[in-house]
Formats: structure tokens, C-alpha cells, sequence
């Protein structure tokens, strides 16, 4: 039995079983690339979902995670920490917010968000206006909030009831956003790219004009940039690509650059509802997730974020000349490194083949292929990674 085998084994019979993990364990990592437990080496395209935008283990990141961890680990709130102000400064300083607060996951970091967008009806005189308006195919968590604000019911099943107060509303239909906002309504939230819904790019005049619904009504618009910010889309958050700013922004996943992180900013006319003792985390904004991420922040706008940017061009005139010579390849879309070929097949098959010869690429909604790179990667990795995807496909009758 290899090393591999016998963890897997041993995984599964102590883990959750919650998982659709593949059949690869991985013990150590170095940029784009990634190893297993019998030392073979894999082209990582998928980044940890997103996360591990820098690369794997990049120094600057692991350097501060160190320095920091013979410093000091945690405090709680209760009293004041360095890293916290500090990394609140530069979100503060490169984005439209006053104020950050700081959790450890996006899940907790929506949770605040729908909490903060209550209390602040609430604190200005609308006691009963709960409700928020959602996207359908959106993903913004699995806690209880966050769920019910998810609209897909794939996740629901069996969690029922949801927590109520959310009004769902199909993605890009400004319209059927607008004729669901009414006295009951405390917010709206969206993905400025659907990411676990298919990479679905909002169409710029949706945005604005649920922007502009939010703003006539005063009702704050949350985006939800977990998965889109931190330069993954090609500027540091997408909003920035959209011509609007939100009242409240969600961020986590490559927030601290896989070092966990969440954190929610917000206009200070929103972020004042949050008055002492109303919400809070014992690990949130613990000295040493903060200095990971302020590593990360200063590191992606110091040139991976910029590098992104224009190999993300590359990457998907890459996949449109793939995606030309394969039929069952659909569409490819996306903003910047967040791309994906929708195919009108099961892909679970390409991402299994794909591991076989050292590449791994993720599936979502069984039949789109998601490309979310480290930001890092080099035009070379690109077209590395593109000839084993071509590779396999004729491998597998495809073309
Ligand atoms: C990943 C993700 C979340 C949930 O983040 P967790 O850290 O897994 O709780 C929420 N919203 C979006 C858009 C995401 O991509």
C-alpha cells in the first residue's frame, strides 16, 4: 500500500464523510505546484478554491505567519492588537470602507453581514424591515444565515427551515430585484461574480442599477468579494470593475492567502450600527491571522495582482482556442484569473484523468470546468497546464 493509500484509508474511517474529496493526498506545496504523499508533484490550477492567490507557502506570507507565531498568537478582544489596526488600515486605505471588522471564515464574515444590515434598520427606526434580497445560483455560506441567503437548493436539503427574511431573485434581472424591495427590506446581497454558481460575470447595468435602488431606498448594498477580491478578478475587488462601490463588503479565501481570514468592511453610516457588546469573535482579528494577511495585502498590490491581471488575458485566449477545438465545450467566461468553460458534459472524469497526469482543475455544477490559478502562475505554467488538459481530453474521445 503507497503512503497515499494508506492516509486515505485511515481518513476514511475517521473523518466526516461531508466531503467529495478526490483520491489525492497532498503534504507540501511551493508556488503553483503541489506534492503528494508519495512525492509526485501536480500544476495546481485551482489554488486551494481561490485562495492561495500568492502561490503556495509564499515567503513574504510564511515569513510574517513565523516572526509573528514567536510574538504573539492571540489576545481577544478584549484588549487592542497591532496587526488588527494595521491590516484595518490598508483595507481601509485601497477600498470605499471606514471601518473592518474581522472573523475567521466568509460564512462568519456574511453572518456579520446580514446581522449588521438588521441592527441597522433596526438602530434607524425601521424595527420590523428584516428582510434581504438574494440572487438565485448565488453561494455565500453553509451556517444557518448564510444558507438561507444562498440560493441554490442543493444546499438546503434536509437543513430546513431556513432562517426567514430572504427574498430570492434571478442573478442579472435588475427588475425582479427592484419589485422585491419594499418596507420589510434591510439589504441586498450579491456576488459581483457568481463563483460556486458557474463563474457567472453580473452584467455591469445590473449592478448599477440595484446600486441605485439600494441608494434611493437607503438600503445598503453588501457585495459579497470572497471569493472575487483580492485581485482575483484582475483588480484588487471587482466592484472596482463595475463603476459602483457597496455599503458593506464580505471578504475571506485569499484574504490571508489560505492562512484562515475573514473580515467585513463598511461605510461608517452602516459599520456605527454595530455599537459595543453587539457582535463578535474570540479568534477575529487575532494578531497572528492579521499578519498574514497584511503580508498577503501588501505583497498581491506589490505586483502578483498586476501579474494576474495580464496573464489572466493569456489564460483564457488559451482556453477560447482549447474550448474552439472541442465541441463539447460550451463557453468560456470569467474576469481576470476567475475563468471556466461551461461543457455539456459530467467533468468529473477530466478532473480525475487530469490528476493521473499531474494537473489538477475543478469541476463545479458537474459540468463546467473552473480555472482559479495562483495569481503568480507564468504563461509557461499556462501553456503546461493547457497541453496536459488537451492531452487528456483526446485521451478521452472528446476530439
Ligand atoms: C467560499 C465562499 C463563501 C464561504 O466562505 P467559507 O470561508 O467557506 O465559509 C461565501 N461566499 C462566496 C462567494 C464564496 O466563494
Amino acid at each position: 500500500m503507497s503512503e497515499s493509500e494508506r492516509i486515505l484509508h485511515e481518513g476514511s474511517t475517521v473523518l466526516f464523510q461531508n466531503y467529495r474529496s478526490l483520491p489525492l493526498v497532498l503534504v507540501r506545496g511551493e508556488g503553483c505546484r503541489v506534492w503528494d504523499a508519495d512525492g509526485r508533484c501536480y500544476l495546481d490550477l485551482v489554488a486551494g478554491i481561490a485562495t492561495v492567490n500568492l502561490g503556495h507557502c509564499h515567503p513574504a506570507v510564511a515569513g510574517a505567519v513565523k516572526a509573528q507565531a514567536d510574538r504573539l498568537f492571540h489576545v481577544s478582544n478584549l484588549y487592542v492588537n497591532l496587526e488588527q489596526v494595521k491590516l484595518a488600515r490598508w483595507l481601509v486605505d485601497h477600498s470605499f470602507a471606514d471601518r473592518a471588522f474581522f472573523c475567521n471564515s466568509g460564512t462568519e464574515a456574511v453572518e456579520a453581514a446580514i446581522k449588521l444590515a438588521r441592527r441597522r434598520a433596526w438602530a434607524a427606526g425601521r424595527r420590523g424591515a428584516h428582510q434581504i434580497v438574494v440572487a438565485e445560483n448565488s453561494f455565500h455560506g453553509r451556517t444557518m444565515g448564510a444558507l438561507s441567503a444562498t440560493g441554490q437548493a442543493q444546499y438546503h436539503e434536509g437543513f430546513e427551515p431556513l432562517l426567514p427574511g430572504f427574498a430570492v431573485a434571478p442573478y442579472n434581472d435588475a427588475d425582479a430585484f427592484i419589485r422585491l424591495m419594499n418596507e420589510d427590506t434591510c439589504g441586498v446581497i450579491l456576488e459581483p461574480v457568481q463563483g460556486e454558481g458557474g463563474v457567472i460575470p453580473a452584467k455591469p447595468e445590473f449592478l448599477q442599477a440595484v446600486r441605485a435602488a439600494c441608494t434611493r431606498r437607503g438600503i445598503p448594498l453588501i457585495l459579497d468579494e470572497i471569493q472575487t477580491g483580492m485581485g482575483r478578478t484582475g483588480t484588487l475587488f471587482a466592484y472596482e470593475q463595475y463603476g459602483i462601490e457597496p455599503d458593506i463588503m464580505v471578504l475571506a479565501k485569499a484574504l490571508g492567502n489560505g492562512f484562515p481570514i475573514g473580515a467585513m468592511l463598511a461605510r461608517e453610516a452602516v459599520a456605527k450600527a454595530f455599537t459595543p457588546g453587539t457582535h463578535g469573535a474570540t479568534f477575529g482579528g487575532n494578531p497572528l491571522s492579521c499578519a498574514a494577511s497584511l503580508a498577503t495585502c501588501e505583497t498581491l498590490v506589490a505586483g502578483a495582482m498586476q501579474s494576474g491581471a495580464r496573464v489572466g488575458a493569456y489564460f483564457r485566449a488559451r482556453l477560447e482556442a482549447l474550448a474552439s477545438e472541442f465541441p463539447f465545450m460550451k463557453e468560456v467566461r470569467g474576469l481576470g484569473l476567475h475563468l471556466a468553460i461551461e461543457t455539456d458534459t459530467d467533468c468529473k472524469p477530466i478532473a480525475e484523468a487530469c490528476i493521473a497526469e499531474g494537473l489538477l482543475v475543478n469541476v463545479i455544477q458537474g459540468k463546467i470546468l473552473r480555472f482559479i490559478p495562483p495569481l503568480v502562475i507564468t504563461e509557461a505554467e499556462i501553456d503546461e497546464g493547457i497541453g496536459i488538459l488537451w492531452k487528456v481530453l483526446r485521451q478521452l474521445g472528446h476530439g
